[in-house]
């Protein structure tokens, strides 16, 4: 089996890692309430999608001081 001659030094490492970046996610701007949102998607802030609603968001309720 091919086996590798030497060992990989840990800079040679690094530099290979060098490319290894996050990334942010791309998010484009709702037309309807101008918030950011994936593009392609459902706003999920007021349930528009090509200036049409689509899906009714809920709001959740806060839960009342005192209980967790
Ligand atoms: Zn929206």
């Amino acid at each position: 089996m091919a086996n590798p001659r030497k060992k990989h030094t840990s800079a040679r490492q690094a530099k290979r890692r060098t490319h290894w970046k996050i990334r942010l996610n791309t998010l484009a701007t709702c037309s309807h309430c101008k918030k950011r949102r994936p593009p392609h998607r459902i706003c999920p802030h007021c349930g528009y999608y090509k200036g049409k609603p689509v899906v009714v968001i809920k709001v959740k309720e806060k839960k009342k001081k005192g209980q967790k």
